[in-house]
């Protein structure tokens, strides 16, 4: 029987695990399919707190996840493919093996968001991907004019990237004022290989056919024109959905699937608690979601010292 278990390894999911260790509590955590979250598919983090030259978002996770070890966390390569929290302890069903536990942690983060697009799903990987960070430096990519589709924080963040191996990044924004917080934006658009392009949506990822990305075809919404623009890579920056499938109809969340929390971080089931981007559509930061996973800690924590009394 475990008291604590976590369901996700990135900022929100470490965090808790370093709390709930140091409660000498000896966390059982299960990365999903994920390990470190979406932050492991950042270059530099610039605004984590400490670290004023910023870090690697690989190293951030990596040194959280050593952390959260060094005082007794248990963290697992494993997925959490069912839950049945009707009954208490919980049961997990973890990899095809059934385990219980007191109190359960979901730090589960969120997804890429798709455009929606036949067309984008069948040139996956072939041009059309949802992270800079991993994919271009990829030959294909090299010298190659390149699409990013967003206006936000991530979207600029992408373009930026990619301008040191584009010829030219195009970014395809459905508006005409980008979402992004002022310094992106002004780095984003300030770079001489970046190119907006203003109140335009992708209609479809070109060319099926040749099972590569050689273009997008894109509408300009105010005018309704079509025109292609060509480009060997597609990079979708288009925000992100929270990963709670696993809890639909279980646990109490919004239209959009993000669990909602009430009084810090209890969920409507007793005894299970939630932190970070899975039920935060609002600030999203590494730093929120950290905050958020120690908040879970320490709710779970007082949860099991009142349940033992
Ligand atoms: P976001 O802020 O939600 O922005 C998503 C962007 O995609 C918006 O510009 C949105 O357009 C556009 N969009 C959404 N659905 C679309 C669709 N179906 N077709 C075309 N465009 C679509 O998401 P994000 O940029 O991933 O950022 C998420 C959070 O992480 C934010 O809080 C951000 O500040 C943070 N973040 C911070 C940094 C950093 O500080 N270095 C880096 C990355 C992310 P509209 O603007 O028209 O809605």
């Amino acid at each position: 029987m475990e008291k604590v278990v976590i369901i996700g390894t990135g900022c929100a999911g470490l965090t808790a695990a370093l709390y709930t260790a140091r409660a000498n509590l000896s966390p059982l955590v299960f990365t999903g399919t994920m390990p470190g979250g979406l932050l492991t598919t950042t270059s530099i983090v610039e605004n984590f707190p400490g670290f004023p030259e910023g870090i690697d978002g690989y190293e951030l996770m990596t040194r959280m996840q050593k952390q959260a070890e060094r005082f007794g966390a248990r963290v697992k390569f494993a997925t959490v493919e069912a839950v049945d929290l009707t009954r208490k302890p919980f049961t997990l069903t973890v990899d095809g093996d059934l385990l219980q536990t007191q109190t359960l942690i979901i730090a589960s983060g969120a997804g890429h968001r798709h455009l929606g697009l036949e067309s984008e799903v069948l040139l996956e990987k072939k041009g059309v991907t949802y992270c800079a960070t991993c994919d271009g430096a990829l030959p294909m990519f090299r010298n190659q004019p390149l699409v990013v589709v967003g206006g936000g924080d991530s979207a600029c963040e992408e373009a930026i990237y990619l301008t040191r191996f584009a010829s030219v990044v195009y970014l395809v924004h459905r508006r005409d004022t980008l979402r992004a917080s002022k310094i992106m934006a002004d780095r984003a658009l300030s770079h001489p290989k970046v190119k907006p392009v203003w109140d335009s949506i992708v209609t479809e990822v070109l060319d099926v056919k040749q099972d590569k990305v050689t273009g997008v075809r894109i509408k300009q919404v105010k005018t309704n024109k079509e025109a292609v623009l060509d480009c060997a890579g597609v990079f979708v920056a288009i925000g992100h959905l929270p990963n709670t499938q696993l809890f639909k109809g279980v646990i109490d969340m919004d239209e959009n699937g993000y669990i909602i929390p009430r009084n810090g971080s209890a969920t409507d089931v007793e005894g299970v608690f939630v932190a970070g981007d899975c039920s935060d559509h609002v600030y999203r930061q590494a730093v929120t979601a950290a905050g958020m996973g120690c908040a879970a800690a320490i709710d779970a924590e007082r949860y099991l010292a009142a349940l033992n009394q």
